[in-house]
């Protein structure tokens, strides 16, 4: 016995269904706190250590990594605590902690 597809379901014809995998309005994956996935550690920079050189900013593949005025920080909304940032900084200013 076969499933119906969505749109026998739905009752549409294909050309009036609802667009799938399309984002219609930008900016949405600012709503979500994909760092809630991060497990066991999350990146803590020792400011006494660190030169601003940016470094880990560039090699965050989450974007997680801001400066402010005088320090770098990690936004812990999205960082998935990969440890890249830790593993690239030339002064060991990011120490991989617990949570
Ligand atoms: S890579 Fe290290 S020294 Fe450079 S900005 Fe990042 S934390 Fe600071
Ligand atoms: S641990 Fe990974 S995701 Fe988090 S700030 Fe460092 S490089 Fe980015």
């Amino acid at each position: 016995m076969s499933e119906k597809s969505l749109g026998e379901k739905m009752k549409l014809p294909w050309n009036q269904m609802p667009i799938g995998g399309a984002m219609m309005v930008p900016g949405t994956s600012t709503e979500y706190k994909t760092g809630d996935w991060r497990i066991q550690l999350k990146p803590v920079v020792n400011h006494e250590k660190c030169v601003m050189c940016l470094l880990c900013w560039i090699f965050c593949p989450d974007v997680s990594i801001y400066r402010t005025e005088k320090t770098v920080e990690i936004d812990y909304y999205h960082c998935k605590g990969c440890g890249v940032c830790s593993s690239e900084c030339p002064t060991k200013a990011i120490d991989m902690v617990k949570e």
